[in-house]
């Protein structure tokens, strides 16, 4: 064990006034659950928190691990001394680099400490430029800060070192929803924006077996996985829609296709969602990326569903969107190339611009369609996920 510790902070939940108990257990249960198996104490007080008794080899896991808990605003990597002055100051030489400019910055929680944190920064800094003549003082824009956070409890944590995390809300705070995931780069991205408001998600993939093979639910699958480090209370479900594609190929024009398929995709989740408790739909579209995401076809689709859908993705890039892909790390398996669903029947002509009376039209060819659909509910599968 050495004498590091990890300093965490937590970000908007300290907003949350009468309610912030139940924000702050859940936030705590999430930081026990993504730290299980790691050997290490946790310690959480008031506006921080510390994970202490480690072993050094774990330390770059704990962070990498705890960057992935929603609510979390930052972290510093501290060394750990107790109240005598000495002992503080001789940590402040052994961290303060040899030349350059420095300043000391005490924080002092412990009201009681003998020293308040002027004198503690007069006394700690004359004793680091006795020991260190090529370091010079300078308050406003030093090269080197040291921080001296003297803590109740007997603990002093010195810091030099501020990591970002991934803000947002505690995953569990922010009510269900269903994403429906495809294989493809936004969806993930639009699971992981609603995660980071606090929602729990449930996946929802369709494929078209055999016509996209076993390999491209796979990529869905390991797109979950990836989300589920920051959704840890991540489900996933599979449906076909083979017999609805084939359906609609055979009764319809073609270049209605993807209109029909997505209401269709539509209304399976909505079912899925009433019944697993899941109070929105949430999926990646962005506003003018393909035919189906125009204003129009937006629009059909969305008619036939009573429950929100969101689509966090709607007014951004697609370089914005690769952006956060790269950053929790799915990029590199949604370009992997697998056949998606949405291309199997693929029209050379999608419709830009439906217009719903012939949308309806259309979809009344086919006669079964809530036939179509209960089938395609009681074949739906569901897909054990490890975190
Ligand atoms: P993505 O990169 O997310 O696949 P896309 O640009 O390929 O998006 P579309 O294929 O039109 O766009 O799909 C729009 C949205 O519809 C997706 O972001 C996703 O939420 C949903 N979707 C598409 N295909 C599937 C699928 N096979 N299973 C579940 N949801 C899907
Ligand atoms: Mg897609």
């Amino acid at each position: 064990m050495s004498d590091n510790v990890i300093i965490i902070r937590y970000g908007e939940v300290y907003l949350k006034g009468k309610n912030f108990s139940y924000f702050e257990n859940i936030l705590k249960d999430n930081i026990r659950a993504k730290l299980d198996g790691i050997d290490c104490s946790l310690y959480f007080g008031r506006g921080r928190y510390v994970v202490k008794e480690y072993d050094i080899s774990d330390e770059d896991e704990i962070i990498r691990r705890l960057k992935q808990v929603f609510g979390l605003h930052s972290l510093s990597i501290a060394k750990r001394c107790g109240y005598d002055i000495d002992e503080i100051a001789t940590k402040c030489v052994e961290m303060s680099p040899d030349n350059g400019t420095f300043r000391i910055t005490t924080h002092r929680s412990y009201k009681k400490y003998p020293l308040d944190s002027m004198q503690m920064n007069r006394a700690l800094g004359e004793k680091v430029i006795a020991a260190k003549q090529n370091l010079s003082v300078d308050l406003h824009s030093p090269d080197y800060n040291l921080q001296v956070d003297i803590r109740d409890g007997g603990d002093v944590y010195l810091y030099d070192n501020s990591i970002s995390c991934a803000g947002g809300m505690p995953s569990g705070t922010g009510g269900h929803g269903l994403l429906l995931l495809s294989g493809g780069i936004d969806s993930p991205v639009a699971g992981y924006m609603l995660a980071k408001r606090g929602m729990r998600l449930t996946a929802l993939h369709f494929h078209s077996y055999p016509y996209t093979s076993e390999a491209a639910k796979d990529k869905a699958i390991t797109l979950a996985h990836k989300l589920k480090n920051y959704c840890p209370y991540l489900n996933m479900k599979c449906v076909s829609l083979t017999k609805i594609q084939e359906t609609i190929h055979k009764n319809c024009k073609p270049n209605y296709m993807i209109t029909l398929v997505r209401r269709f995709m539509m209304r399976i989740a909505e079912r899925v969602a009433k019944s697993n408790d899941c109070g929105c739909i949430i999926n990646g579209e962005s506003l003018g990326q393909v035919a189906s995401q125009t204003l129009e076809s937006i629009t059909v689709t969305n008619a036939v569903v009573s429950i929100p859908v969101f689509r966090p993705l709607i007014g951004m890039d697609k370089d914005e969107i690769i952006d956060i892909a790269q950053k929790i790390d799915t990029f590199n398996t949604s370009i992997e190339p697998f056949e998606d669903c949405c291309t199997v029947f693929l029209p050379d002509y999608p419709l830009i611009k439906p217009e719903i009376a012939k949308v309806e039209e259309q979809e009344s060819r086919i006669e079964n369609y809530n036939e179509l659909i209960d089938d395609a509910l009681s074949a739906m599968e569901i897909v054990e996920l490890n975190y």
